[in-house]
């Protein structure tokens, strides 16, 4: 069998099994498990794939078969231009999500105080440090095996932040310039017709907002009070459908300049409003 031969039947079989993207995942489960380059599998597309890294190929395609998100199978997933680690503990980073990170990054400046709730894989805060040198971080989760991940993205990625097991501000101490957050915001009997990838592999933690979505939003904009400094920014990522609802509670809040931010489709992505 021949690599190009692989491949076509790798995008027909994961086409089968109604994956969405299959002749893509097909390619990156080919480049992780052959560890190859476009161009070198342009070079060798008639060449004959060695038996054992056939084999290997087969099991990381019956596993995505099942829909196992292609990031749970080769372990990481690359975000505003870093690559994260990620595992069945922590949403997978979201290309959405660095519409919040973009909206954070002009605010911050060196030496501002930055608080990142729900932090999961660590992925804004550990951009935002990466982006903005000088800019003192803390992050917190309510998971400590989601903080252990972060933790460790932090270590490769070559910041320092402080991680928190806490449920929001529980066990948070001092203000900050800054809070980001992108809690969960699914309602919860939207989450079974979600597709099947998040559904059934994505830790439900990070996805259920409870009732209508809402709940870690009004819990974070009653509760910050004491911990945003005046003038400090609080920002979130909200569901496309829900930037009335969240930019009416901050306004209530006693948020100013409160303002929806859209994203690359023109849905409704970011909140942001600033502490009177
Ligand atoms: N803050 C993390 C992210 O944006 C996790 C979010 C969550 O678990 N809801 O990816």
């Amino acid at each position: 069998m021949t690599y190009r031969e692989a491949l076509e039947r790798a995008g027909a079989y994961l086409e089968e099994c109604r994956i969405a993207d299959a002749r893509t995942d097909a390619w990156y489960l080919m480049e992780y498990c052959c560890h190859m380059s476009r161009t070198q599998y342009l070079m060798k597309l008639r060449e004959p794939v060695p038996e054992e890294e056939y084999a290997r190929y087969q099991e990381l395609l019956q596993q995505r078969g099942t829909h196992v998100p292609l990031q749970h199978i080769t372990g990481e997933q690359e975000f505003m231009g870093l690559s994260f680690r990620v595992n069945d503990q922590v949403l997978i980073p979201r290309q959405d999500t660095e519409i919040l990170v973009e909206q954070a990054l002009q605010q911050a400046k060196a030496g501002m105080r930055v608080l990142d709730l729900c932090t999961g894989s660590g992925c804004i805060i550990i951009s935002l440090l990466k982006l903005c040198p000088g800019l003192l971080g803390t992050a917190s989760d309510i998971s400590p095996e989601a903080l252990q991940t972060a933790g460790e993205n932090a270590r490769r990625l070559g910041v320092e932040t402080v991680f928190i097991e806490s449920d929001l501000f529980e066990r948070i101490s001092g203000s900050f310039d800054l809070i980001v957050s992108n809690p969960p915001y699914i309602p919860t009997g939207v989450i079974d017709s979600l597709m099947a990838e998040v559904r059934l592999f994505e830790p439900r933690t990070a996805l259920d907002g409870r009732e209508d979505g809402l709940y870690f939003y009004r819990r974070i904009i009653a509760e910050s009070g004491p911990y945003l400094k005046t003038g400090g920014w609080l920002m979130f990522e909200i569901g496309s459908d829900q930037g009335e609802a969240v930019s009416g509670l901050m306004r209530r809040g006693a948020f100013r300049c409160v303002r929806v931010v859209r994203d690359l489709s023109g849905l409704d992505r970011v909140v942001i409003g600033c502490r009177c």
